[in-house]
C-alpha cells in the first residue's frame, strides 16, 4: 500500500501519518523532516534545503525527487509507505510516478486533508517540534504531557523559524500556487479521497482510518 497526504501546510499531514502508520504498520516518510535532518547532519543537501526553507519556498524539485528515491528504495519500505510533504509539485508527483514503476508499484491513494487557510495559521503558530524525531505538538491542541519535552522520545521540544507569521504566508502562497493544482491532478486519475481536515485530530483521524480501510479492500 502506497499512500500520499496531501494538503495546506497545518493541515495535520504528520500528526496524522504518525497514527496511521502506527494503525496499519505503514512506514512514513516526510519530506520536510528529512530536509531538516540533513541540516541538524550540516549535509550539503540541508544547507541548500534550509536557503529555500527559511524564505518558505520549495526546495527545487530535482533534488527533493532524488531524496525521496533514495529513501523509499530502501527495504523497509518494501511493503508500502505513507508520505506526506511529498509531492508538492506537479513535476515531483511525474517523479513519483517513475520512482513507484521503477520499484514495481503504483501509487493506490492520495488522502486530501482539508482545512481553511484561517485555521491553518492558528495550527502554524502554535505548533512545537521534537528536536530529535520531529513529532509535532501544539502548545494548545495538543501540548506534550510534559511542558517542553516529547512524550516520544523525551527530547526538548521547539518552534520551527518557517512557523513564525512571515513565513507561514508565504508558505500558504506556495501552496496554493504550487501544490494545491495536484488535488484535480489526482482527482482526475481517480486517486483522490477528501477528508475534512478541520475537525479535531480524532475526528480526522477517524475519517482517514477508514479511507485507508477501504483501499485495502
Ligand atoms: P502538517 O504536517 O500538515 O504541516 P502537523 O501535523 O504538523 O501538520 O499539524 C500542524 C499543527 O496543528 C501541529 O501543531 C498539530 O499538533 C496541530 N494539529 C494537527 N491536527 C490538528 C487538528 N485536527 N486540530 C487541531 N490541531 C491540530
Ligand atoms: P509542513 O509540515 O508545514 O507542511 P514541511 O515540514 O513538510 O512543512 O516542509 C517544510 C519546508 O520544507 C517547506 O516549506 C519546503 O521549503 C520544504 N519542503 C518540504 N517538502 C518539500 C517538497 N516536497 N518539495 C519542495 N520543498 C519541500
Ligand atoms: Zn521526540
Amino acid at each position: 500500500m502506497n499512500l500520499v497526504l496531501l494538503g495546506p501546510p497545518g493541515a495535520g499531514k504528520g500528526t496524522q501519518a504518525e497514527r496511521l502508520a502506527e494503525e496499519f504498520e505503514l512506514p512514513h516518510v516526510a519530506s520536510g523532516d528529512l530536509f531538516r535532518e540533513n541540516l541538524k547532519n550540516k549535509t550539503e543537501l540541508g544547507l541548500l534545503a534550509n536557503r529555500y526553507i527559511a524564505e518558505g519556498e520549495l526546495v527545487p524539485d530535482d533534488v527533493t525527487i532524488a531524496m525521496i528515491r533514495d529513501r523509499i528504495k530502501r527495504p523497509e519500505y518494501e511493503n508500502g509507505v505513507i508520505l506526506d510533504g511529498f509531492p508538492r509539485t506537479l513535476a515531483q508527483a511525474e517523479g513519483l510516478k517513475e520512482i513507484l514503476t521503477g520499484l514495481g508499484r503504483t501509487l493506490d491513494g492520495v488522502l486530501y486533508i482539508a482545512v481553511p487557510d484561517e485555521e491553518l495559521v492558528h495550527r502554524l503558530s502554535g505548533r512545537r517540534i521534537c528536536r530529535r524525531c520531529q513529532t509535532p505538538y501544539h502548545i494548545q491542541f495538543k501540548p506534550p504531557q510534559k511542558q517542553g519535552v516529547c512524550d516520544t522520545c523525551g527530547a526538548n521540544i521547539y518552534q520551527r523559524d518557517d512557523d513564525k507569521p512571515e513565513t507561514v504566508r508565504a508558505r500558504l502562497e506556495v501552496y496554493h500556487q504550487q501544490t494545491s493544482p495536484l488535488i484535480d491532478f489526482y482527482r482526475q486519475y481517480g486517486l483522490l479521497t477528501e477528508v475534512d481536515g478541520s475537525g479535531d485530530i480524532e475526528t480526522v483521524n477517524s475519517a482517514l482510518s477508514e479511507v485507508v480501510r477501504s483501499l485495502m479492500k
